[in-house]
């Protein structure tokens, strides 16, 4: 999962990049709204934590403008606290969540796996596929009710395809939602990536469908 966090106090943007990484996201910063607002609009983020208060182009111009262009990512705003009328101009403006400054980064952490999850269709924080079973809240990965021990981007890898089971995920899909932005992306390296959930988990779940990218699938039960 790839998020994008458009804040302009650096000390608070740097200890969202630092939970968020520590909880497993790849998270891009940009600083001011016009910055996000590019960004948001070319990159595909799983979500966007955006504040109000921005210099160049305030959060609400930002998040109205994506909603025109059809960008459909959960958006999380920040707002200053007791600021009712924020939220509301921020939700009428498309946000699909907010936390009032200051926040517990365990909440916004709390509620970030709630947007990505809701997106994604599941109503609880385990994602079961087959023996798999993704403990999102945890950020831990279970085979036959054994963790499964995984490095911080297989880890990712993983969550993705178990988010979005049984539809297929180009090579180029996993790359825009596994690495930062200034990453040196190379699509190769998800064929590494793929082989190495293989031995960890059951090899026949993550599926190759020839030209078009990867499965994970349950097989029928008999
Ligand atoms: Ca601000």
């Amino acid at each position: 999962m790839r998020l994008l966090v458009v804040e302009d106090d650096k000390d608070l943007a740097g200890q969202l990049r630092r939970a968020l990484s520590d909880a497993g996201y790849a998270v891009d910063l940009a600083g001011d709204g016009e910055e996000g607002h590019f960004l948001g609009d070319t990159e595909p983020y799983d979500a966007v934590i955006l504040d109000l208060g921005l210099p160049i182009l305030d959060g609400i111009t930002v998040l109205r403008r994506w909603r025109e262009d059809g960008r459909n990512m959960p958006v999380l705003i920040l707002t200053a606290r007791d600021r009712w009328s924020d939220k509301v101009s921020g939700i009428d403006a498309g946000a699909d969540d907010y936390l009032g400054k200051p926040f517990h980064m365990e909440e916004m952490l709390a509620r970030m796996r709630a947007l990505l999850r809701r997106t994604a269709g599941h109503a609880s924080n385990e994602i079961q596929c087959g023996a798999l079973r993704l403990d999102i809240a945890a950020a831990k990965v279970s085979l036959d009710g054994r963790l499964v021990n995984l490095t911080a981007l297989e880890f990712r890898l993983l969550s993705y395809l178990m988010h979005h089971q049984g539809k297929v995920i180009s090579r180029t899909e996993l790359v825009e939602h596994l690495y930062e932005q200034d990453f040196d992306k190379d699509s190769n390296t998800i064929e590494v990536f793929i082989g190495r959930l293989r031995r960890k988990t059951k090899a026949d779940l993550i599926e190759t469908v020839r030209g078009l990218g990867y499965r994970l699938t349950v097989a029928d039960e008999v």
